[in-house]
């Protein structure tokens, strides 16, 4: 598609005579931030920016870029490291105005925006003592997570972020605005896709989440140790896992250690496994637990301490900080730490070449497995033992280096059985891709959805599901 600065200027018109919210384009103020990405491979330029404050804005902005043919980006957080917040020469809907939280504890429900970053969505939960399953880093948009699922320290205890939906005020292509509710009647197919099938149904304007008391302060336990340990501390992981209860989130992370205090000079930057232990039980629950874990693999050294659950949730931030890397990730599901997987861990990890890549090893089952798979979207497994995510964090100049090396772990995980991918958790997202994670019965059934709702499939940037 080519667009003339005519057709720039008559969008950006059109567009402001119908949205409350600011249109921004290429020539004023604060385009390049407007349309930048965490992932800073991912530099779109789109004519528009609309900063949607309403619904009615988002109805507006997608009837005049389909009035257009132009292109439609919707932007949660834009987080999503294949892009999906953005686009060229067309119209991007940023949600980041709609981001504001209500609590209500004593239902234990809380909703917020459809632009709410998870820091904003914590803050204002564990005002009650109150959270629910989001990510490990603060920053990333409670949409694109929570539309493809949304795993972190609190899956376990609570599932999914899907599985904690009870409700969405949606609004779809056409401009009409559904509320859609757990007991949905009218439209429960769309209400069953949009848990698991992404933003391929509408825009999501508000989420409305089931809560559970997590904190305010919660015992944490990261403990370092040197690569050549790998293969030990995956087996100690695989061993205690048998063990433990719901109330314990766990992760491993093969990650350069931070220049931090509490890390001795000469580990410093350094390449580190660390095994992060989150509980959610009672502190000496968790002591105990931190004991078996200092007898089973010599530690070389540890930070261990109460912390509020939003320091936990940011604790990592620091380490993928926005727009800094080009960024290319895969991820895949583990049934297990056997031996082969171990032995894939132990020779792949090795090779990265940039400092700043990660592996990152999120522990399932407890809650995870608790809902049927059939009752949501999930493209997923639920009864996986772990989710694997492989992230390539390079320079921005020197996007491709370290592609090799994520495609040799993936490929290496996939080839001892592992299976395929997390949609949020892949920048390539070809339409075989896409069949792959949600399997061939369960993305006929959301091709039908799409079809009902998005024939012309107007929102496609984003793991598409094609209509039927
Ligand atoms: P965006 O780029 O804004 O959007 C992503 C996609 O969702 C786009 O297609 C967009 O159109 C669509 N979308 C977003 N909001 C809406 C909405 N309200 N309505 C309709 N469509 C919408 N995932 C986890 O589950 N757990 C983790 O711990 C975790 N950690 C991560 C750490 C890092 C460093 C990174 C890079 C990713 C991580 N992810 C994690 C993946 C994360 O869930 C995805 O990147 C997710 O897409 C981010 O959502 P977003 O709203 O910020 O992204």
């Amino acid at each position: 598609m080519t667009t003339t600065l005519d057709d720039a200027a008559t969008t950006l018109d059109a567009l402001r005579g119908v949205v409350d919210g600011d249109v921004i384009g290429a020539r004023d103020d604060g385009y390049d931030e407007a349309r930048s990405l965490w992932n800073a491979e991912q530099d779109r330029r789109p004519l528009a920016v609309v900063r949607a404050t309403s619904p009615a804005d988002v109805a507006a902005a997608l009837r005049v870029a389909q009035d257009r043919d132009l292109p439609v980006a919707v932007r949660g957080g834009g987080h999503n490291t294949a892009g999906g917040g953005c686009c060229d020469d067309g119209v991007v809907i940023d949600l980041g105005p709609m981001n504001r939280v209500v609590v209500d504890p004593v239902a234990r429900r809380a909703r917020c925006g459809g632009g709410t970053r998870l820091r904003d969505l914590d803050a204002a939960t564990q005002q009650h003592g109150l959270a629910v399953t989001a990510g490990m880093i603060s920053e990333t948009g409670v949409g694109g997570l929570t539309l493809g699922g949304g795993m972190g320290w609190l899956g376990r205890k609570a599932g999914f972020a899907i599985d904690n939906l009870v409700g969405a005020e949606l609004v779809t292509v056409d401009g009409r605005v559904l509320r859609l509710t757990e007991d949905e009647r009218e439209h429960p197919d769309l209400w069953w896709a949009i848990r698991g099938g992404g933003g391929n149904f509408g825009v999501v304007t508000e989420f409305e989440f089931r809560l559970h008391e997590v904190g305010p302060v919660v015992p944490v336990g990261l403990t370092f140790y040197d690569p050549g340990q790998a293969a030990d501390v995956l087996r100690m992981v695989r061993d205690l896992e048998p063990t433990l209860g719901r109330d314990v989130g766990v992760g491993i992370f093969a990650i350069s250690a931070p220049p931090a205090p509490f890390v001795p000079q000469e580990y410093q930057l350094q390449p580190v496994y660390v095994v992060g232990i989150a509980g959610f039980g009672t502190p000496e629950e968790h002591a105990a637990l931190m004991d078996r874990v200092r007898a089973a693999v010599p530690v070389r050294f540890e930070m261990v301490t109460p912390m509020p659950y939003t320091a936990l949730q940011s604790m990592f931030d620091d380490s993928v900080t926005w727009g800094r890397y080009a960024v290319y990730e895969k991820s895949a599901y583990l049934g297990d730490l056997d031996e082969a997987t171990i032995a894939v861990f132990t020779e792949h990890v090795a090779r990265r070449t940039s400092p700043y890549s990660q592996v990152i090893v999120d522990m399932m089952g407890g809650a995870y497995a608790d809902v049927a798979d059939d009752a949501t979207a999930f493209g997923g497994r639920r009864d996986a033992g772990y989710t694997v995510f492989i992230l390539g964090l390079t320079e921005p100049d020197d996007p491709s280096s370290e592609r090799p090396w994520v495609r040799g772990l993936h490929d290496a995980l996939v080839d001892v059985g592992k299976r395929e991918s997390y949609v949020n958790g892949m920048v390539e997202v070809t339409e075989s891709d896409v069949r792959r994670v949600y399997g061939e019965r369960k993305y006929a059934r959301l091709a039908a959805v799409k079809a009902a709702y998005d024939p012309a499939n107007v929102l496609r940037r984003n793991a598409n599901i094609r209509p039927a």
